[in-house]
């Protein structure tokens, strides 16, 4: 069964989530659990925990369906010394955040190195931010999701991916999120059952299919390996229905969150129906 989903808004707070992840028809959602574009947050209040955790469980949304997503502005690569702590006390908020709402995994873009280190230099230093954030929590997985590698975005590549992994001293609490939209815009074809196939081959060979623990399933407007960031609505991007077709026939996809960060809202409920509709989705 795929559980398909889209980062819903959570415009009254945290618990509006899952009442948003239900009214689009969604089995599975992505959420902010704080401002993403602000350092400062204020704590989450008991109250709004216990909606969150009651909305959840009304909706039938179980931790492993939840996919949390960090604020932009962290950078768990970044050579700056105050960068650096700022991103990893937002980090470790994060984590705290969903260890209080019960969550079990938070995704999150690895880091830039804003031409200020080697592509090395700053992979370790990602992996030691996940090592001291993991150190610090327990019951949330660190979950790396891959770059388009747009300016000097980091984990463009599975190889980088597993360079990181490989750095990670509790393996069972890291996995990867492939958002489809950066994996075409850094050179992986998904549009063709032959491309589809060799990628996540390749995906197997470097990190490991166990890993893959979310997807976030967009189209997009930019060419393959164009390096650029630009969601497009199912169907309508340079992956086309093909690459949807072949994900909902991949019992590889079953029971992890599959999520929409397509640009349109409006008709996300739509593509949640016309995505079920597609052999293999049920
Ligand atoms: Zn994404
Ligand atoms: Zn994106």
């Amino acid at each position: 069964m795929k559980l398909i989903g889209a980062h819903v808004a959570v415009d009254g707070g945290v618990a509006s989530a899952p009442l948003n992840a239900a009214a689009i028809g969604a089995k599975a959602f992505a959420m902010f659990t704080r401002n993403p574009s602000r350092w400062k947050s204020e704590p989450l209040l008991p109250s709004e925990i216990e909606a969150f955790k009651d909305n959840c469980a009304n909706g039938g949304y179980t931790p492993d369906v939840i996919l949390p997503h960090d604020s932009y502005l962290i950078n768990l690569g970044a050579k700056d010394t105050k960068k650096l702590f700022l991103s990893r006390m937002a980090f470790l908020d994060e984590m705290q955040r969903c260890e209080q709402l019960g969550l079990s995994m938070l995704n999150f873009h690895p880091g830039s190195h804003l031409n200020e280190m080697t592509e090395e230099e700053c992979l370790r230093r990602i992996a030691s931010s996940i090592n001291k954030t993991l150190e610090q929590t327990s019951g949330v997985k660190a979950v790396i999701e891959n770059t388009a590698g747009q300016g000097s975005n980091l984990g463009y590549s599975f190889e980088q991916l597993a360079f990181i992994i490989s750095l990670i001293e509790d393996k069972s609490r890291v996995g990867v999120c492939i958002d489809s939209c950066h994996a075409f815009a850094a050179g992986y074809d998904l549009s063709t059952a032959e491309g589809y196939a060799g990628v996540w081959r390749h995906f197997d060979e470097t990190i490991g299919l166990k890993y893959l623990s979310a997807m976030h399933i967009n189209d997009t407007k930019k060419g393959l390996g164009s390096h650029v960031d630009r969601h497009e609505t199912m169907g309508n991007g340079m992956l086309g229905m093909e690459f949807f077709r072949l994900l909902m026939a991949d019992p590889r996809m079953n029971d992890i969150p599959l999520i929409l960060e397509t640009p349109n809202p409006d008709i996300w409920a739509e593509e949640i129906k016309t995505l079920y509709s597609l052999p293999g989705a049920l």
